[in-house]
């Protein structure tokens, strides 16, 4: 069986080719150059993007009203000729500015629709933040919800390639579109522009990491279900190949891009069952990004992490008012 020696080789090639930009968490001033260049790295990996913003242009209609929140549905303009769809979550009875939360799913039919509904995996996070008192906007992504492609020639599959193969990525182009979502909540009169929080699941996590590595508008992130490390997860084992940024894991582990978030609040949200993201890899991310958090004096509840007993959902028992307790300090 020589097919066996191509694999010995791509194990090879793992162990040599994986992560050469560490972070550098030595003091203070070699973490903060680390971050800045491994951003600039980051933002290319992620393809091109667009040079300017255009204006969101935000059409609303009000789609529920309960005793806690209103909940509208919005269309906004992300870039010239592309459209996203969202609810946003208004709570009642609140006067000032509140908290902000950006609710994100993952690989899913319903999109936004799966964040409030307290029976998905998602168990209605977006629901709970708004009934204690955040604005929340759930998006959907592109490819899911009222967003999901056609069926047409140029498929999900031709949209991850093809766009790979003209040097931008279907993750890049989701990224703006979050850029543009924080551009949304800092504009609104009901949010507080200094407290933004982002919290998702699975691609929800993975488009929570990029969107806080990269945009210091996030104040604090909760990554569920995502994670962990490249080596257990996309080197290891078939995924969706949307997450295959080229050269990414050449450079970055997935601790490295945590890194980019300190020392700013994050959680992790990890289930014991989780086959496809283990949770030994998200303890080990904690445990390796806790001395950075010292160096800039921030208190240890500031990098924290709740394993549950579920799989590939989010359970919230703790992220959420950790969350909480972040956004209304
Ligand atoms: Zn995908």
């Amino acid at each position: 069986m020589l097919g066996q020696q191509v694999i010995d080789l791509y194990h090879t090639i793992v162990d040599s080719s994986l992560r050469r930009t560490p972070f550098d968490g030595s003091s203070k001033k070699a973490f903060l150059a680390w971050q800045r260049r491994a951003r600039r790295m980051v933002n290319r990996i992620l393809g091109e993007m667009p040079r300017r913003k255009i204006p969101l242009d935000v059409q609303k209609e009000t789609v529920e009203e309960t005793q806690s929140f209103v909940r509208e549905r919005l269309v906004y303009f992300t870039r010239p000729g592309l459209q996203a769809t969202a609810y946003l979550l208004t709570p009642r009875r609140v006067r000032g500015r509140r908290p902000g939360v950006l609710c994100l799913h993952g690989h899913s039919r319903g999109g936004k629709d799966e964040v409030i509904d307290p029976h998905s995996i998602y168990h209605g996070f977006g629901r709970r933040f708004a009934e204690e008192g955040c604005v929340v906007l759930c998006p959907d992504q592109i490819g899911f919800g009222e967003r999901a492609l056609p069926e047409d020639k140029v498929n999900y599959g031709v949209l991850v390639h093809g766009l790979n193969m003209l040097g931008h990525t279907l993750i890049g182009l989701r990224y703006w579109d979050l850029v543009r979502a924080l551009d949304l909540m800092e504009a609104l009169p009901t949010v507080r522009r200094d407290r933004l929080g982002v919290m998702g699941l699975s691609l929800g996590g993975e488009m929570t990491l990029f969107l806080s590595a990269l945009e210091v508008r996030v104040h604090t992130a909760c990554v569920c279900g995502y994670l962990t490390s490249h080596r257990s997860t996309f080197l290891d084992r078939p995924h969706c190949t949307c997450g295959h940024l080229r050269d990414l894991a050449r450079h970055f582990e997935h601790v490295d891009l945590a890194a980019l978030i300190a020392p700013r609040p994050l959680f992790l949200d990890a289930g014991r069952e989780d086959s496809s993201f283990p949770f030994q890899d998200a303890q080990a991310i904690v445990r390796s990004l806790r001395p950075v958090y010292e160096l800039f004096g921030r208190p240890a509840s500031t990098i924290g992490i709740e394993i549950h007993e579920g799989a590939h959902e989010i359970a919230g028992r703790r992220s959420i008012p950790w969350m909480l307790r972040q956004l209304s300090k």
